[in-house]
């Protein structure tokens, strides 16, 4: 440095050219995990190089990008266990190049499992399905799966796993989804008690089965009039309460219930669909005791998501929320309400007929003008 500005005062360009700079960290950077392990931790970009190495199972799902994105994003290494080629390819380019690693997993191939995690400092585990399939039921992959996980998490003495359960998870719900996700808690805390839980709320966003669920259909068939209430939760907002997990060690061996800061019925989430789409849905109650075994077939007949017969008993339920778990509000994120977000996310179901046009002029307004373009 007294080189620097002894070479400055004599006047020479070259000085501040030729004076090699060394990139110096902060102490406040390296942070030693709960193995002990030291691990630069960085706020920095796409890429920068952190010192974390994260397992996203599950990343090929909904949620899955809005977390694989954020560490990517961060500097940090994710790998991404997957089953289909094809699901996984939006994924690459959500980081730099080499920082998202994809391997091959089976949740019943305990070999692949270890392979996923045994470089990684954190583990998400975000598997879940909402109704059985051909070779896996409810149990398979909450319960069976998870502890899997679970246990090659315990065998790597990996620093840290979270694990993604459901809101209204419990032991005596009449639903075997809510039933099968409080084993699957109950199950990882008994085998690695540090795990993190978090119970999100049912999600929105781009890809949900909530507001594209409603606007899609051009018939709608439910059992309980669209009554059942819930804290609808943005799936960005759950995705950056995970990333604060990776950076805050103090959420390890927390219960972390992710919900919206406001309640909807299904039939008030409705007519707000119906407002941004412009289009109104036709709505069929069917009562349980038919629906139930009707679901059942389906579920079991047609390859693709349907209905189930426990998607019907869930309609009965509404969501319960865990005074003693933590929130939002522990990890500092304030979260979103659905109203402002469904033009965002709807607009494209809206009519071509329909365009966004200049704000009204007093005269029009005056006149009840409609913005209606008329195309043919
Ligand atoms: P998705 O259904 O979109 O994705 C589920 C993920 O789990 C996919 O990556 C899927 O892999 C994987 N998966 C499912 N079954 C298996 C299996 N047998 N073996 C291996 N992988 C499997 O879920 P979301 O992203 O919406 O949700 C993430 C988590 O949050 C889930 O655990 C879900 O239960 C929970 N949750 C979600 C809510 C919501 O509103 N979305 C509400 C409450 C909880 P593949 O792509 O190969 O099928």
């Amino acid at each position: 440095m007294a080189l620097q500005r002894q070479l400055a005062r004599s006047g020479t360009q070259f000085a501040k050219t030729s004076i090699p700079r060394v990139q110096s960290r902060n102490l406040q950077d390296i942070a030693i995990t709960r193995t002990g392990k030291p691990i630069i931790r960085i706020s920095g970009g796409r890429s920068s190089l952190g010192g974390h190495t994260a397992t996203v199972f599950g990343a090929t799902g909904f949620l899955g990008r809005y977390i694989v994105n954020r560490l990517a994003r961060a500097g940090c290494t994710v790998v991404v266990p997957f089953r289909e080629e094809m699901a996984k390819r939006h994924l690459k380019v959500s980081g730099d190049l080499g920082r998202v690693v994809f391997l091959e997993m089976d949740l019943r191939n305990t070999a692949s499992i270890d392979e996923s995690v045994r470089h990684s400092d954190i583990v998400y585990n975000l598997i879940g399905r909402d109704y059985p399939t051909k070779n896996f039921d409810l149990e398979d992959v909450h319960v069976e799966g998870a502890t899997r996980i679970a246990d090659a998490v315990a065998k790597y003495d990996v620093d840290r796993f979270v694990h993604v359960s459901s809101h209204s998870a419990s032991l005596d719900s009449p639903s075997e989804f809510y039933r099968t996700k409080a084993r699957g808690e109950e199950a990882v805390r008994n085998i690695f008690p540090e795990t993190t839980i978090v119970r999100p709320a049912p999600m929105f966003g781009f890809e949900d089965r909530l507001l594209h669920r409603i606007a899609k259909a051009s018939n709608m068939f439910t059992s309980n009039n669209m009554q059942e209430r819930f804290n609808p939760v943005h799936a960005i907002d759950v995705g950056s309460a995970l990333e604060k997990m990776l950076q805050d060690d103090s959420t390890a061996g927390e219960t972390y219930e992710l919900y919206g800061p406001k309640q909807y019925s299904m039939a008030e989430i409705k007519e707000l669909v119906e407002r941004e789409i412009l289009k109104t849905r036709r709505h069929i109650n069917i009562p349980p005791q038919i629906m139930s075994p009707v679901a059942q077939l389906m579920n079991k007949f047609v390859w693709y998501s349907v209905m189930s017969k426990d998607s019907v008993a869930r309609e009965f339920i509404d969501q319960t929320i865990d005074p003693s778990a933590k929130t939002f509000k522990d990890l500092g994120i304030e979260p979103t309400d659905l109203a402002n977000f469904t033009y965002h996310y709807l607009q494209a179901y809206r009519s071509s007929s329909y365009y966004d046009l200049p704000p009204m002029t007093e005269r029009e307004k005056r006149e009840e003008k409609k913005y209606l373009h008329v195309l043919d």
